[in-house]
Order: structure tokens, then sequence, then C-alpha cells
């Protein structure tokens, strides 16, 4: 019957909206308000005693102007939006490129006058990620064969400007690399965990380390 999946929907969000426990879902970031209960608990104290000794804070968060800063725990394997990319491991290939299906990566790699050879490193002028078209949908990351590139770990890149939510080579060389667990059981077998703070450098981050020079070009230069 039409309509019927409309009131189906509204019986839901009736449901929702009277069922005590889930009334109130919004949840204030990054900081929320505090009640004088909370902040006397907080405290090991009861509420008299608390208002006794910090009368100004009391009465702030009696009239709503307390706040405490409230982040909830993200998972190591969380999908962050800024990327980590590390320079000493990609090659420039533009696998990640080729693969993302929205084709919002653009890599432009510098081969001139220096007569690159098979395997080795192209020099990388360009490497653009644009995430405000962006899915997060990881292929990129999953294309990657020298394990470059990594999801971030990250979920505040709000920006006045779409061309702000370009990522550019030199941001992705420079931000602090912190890359999510997410497609990198070697990192997960290191328990790390991108939002301890820590920063995992492009070694801890690769399942090999990548051939010398010369094996490179035994391999591929001469392809013996
Ligand atoms: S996460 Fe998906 S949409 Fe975003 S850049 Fe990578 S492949 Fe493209
Ligand atoms: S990040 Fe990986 S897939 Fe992309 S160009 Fe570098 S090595 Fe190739």
């Amino acid at each position: 019957m039409y309509g019927l999946g409309l009131f189906k929907g509204l019986a839901v969000t009736l449901k929702n909206a009277v069922t005590p426990g889930r009334m109130f879902t919004t949840h204030q970031y990054p900081n929320r308000r505090i009640s004088v209960f909370e902040l006397a608990k907080a405290s090991s104290t009861n509420v008299i005693s608390y208002a006794a000794k910090n009368p100004a804070k009391a009465v702030r968060s009696a009239i709503g102007l307390e706040w405490v800063p409230d982040r909830w725990p993200q998972h190591p394997r969380f999908r962050g939006e800024e990327f980590t990319w590390y320079e000493q491991r990609c090659t420039g290939c533009a696998s990640c490129a080729k693969y993302c299906p929205l084709g919002i990566i653009r890599i432009v790699t510098d081969p001139s006058g220096r007569f690159v050879q098979e395997g080795e490193k192209y020099a990388i002028e360009v490497f653009d990620i644009d995430i405000g078209r962006c899915m997060f949908c990881g292929l990129c990351v999953e294309a990657c064969p020298y394990d470059a590139l990594h999801m971030g770990s990250g979920f505040e890149e709000g920006r006045y400007t779409r061309s702000g939510l370009v990522i550019d080579v030199n941001r992705l060389r420079t931000q602090p690399k912190r890359p999510s667990n997410w497609f990198r059981p070697q990192l997960e077998a290191k328990d790390y965990n991108p939002h301890s703070g820590k920063e995992a450098t492009y070694v801890d981050v690769g399942r090999h380390e990548k051939p010398s020079e010369q094996k490179q070009e035994v391999k591929w230069a001469k392809r013996l």
C-alpha cells in the first residue's frame, strides 16, 4: 500500500522519541556542559561541600556555562580523512590514483632529465587528494603496493571552502604520521594505536623493506 512506509518510518521516530534512554541521543562535541552534581562527583564530594569550596564554578555550572572536553574513544582502525603518506615508501606508481573510483587523487611525477630506469623512483611533484569528494572506501590504501598510503586517524577537517579540502603534497609530507590500523595488520600486530598520539615511522608501517637500489637494479632494470 502506498504511503505505508511513511507511517512505519514515523512510528520508528516516535518510538525513539518517547523510549527512555533513547530520547537524548544528541551528543555535545567537543565539549559538553557539566552539572554541579557531576562536578561534585568528579571531586568525590557532595554538592553542598563542592559549592562551598567552588562557588564560582557551581554557579556557572548551574546556569550551563561550565564545560568539559568530551571525546569518545575511537578504534585504531577508524578510517580518518586526512590520510597518512610516507614519501620514503612511495614510488610514484600512481596505483592509488588508478584504483580510486572517484578519480580524486592527482599525482604528477617528474622523470624528466633523469632517465629513470625501471624500478627506480619518480620524483613526486603533485599528490593531491580531494577529501571533499572522498567516500573513505580505502581502495587507494588497499591498492598501494608499498604501504606508502594509509587512512588517517582524524576527522576534524571542516573548512569554509571546497578548495581547502584538497590535501596537497606539502601537507602530506609535513603532517604528523598517525596512520589508521585499517587494512594494516602489521600495525595491529605491533599494538599501534594512532589515538595514543605516537607517530609511526615509515619502517613501522611497512610489511617489508623497500629493496635496496642494487636489488632493484638487478631485478627490474637488468631483468636478471
Ligand atoms: S578512500 Fe576511496 S574515494 Fe577516497 S581517495 Fe581513496 S579510493 Fe578514492
Ligand atoms: S602512495 Fe602507493 S600506490 Fe600511490 S603512488 Fe605511492 S607507492 Fe604508488
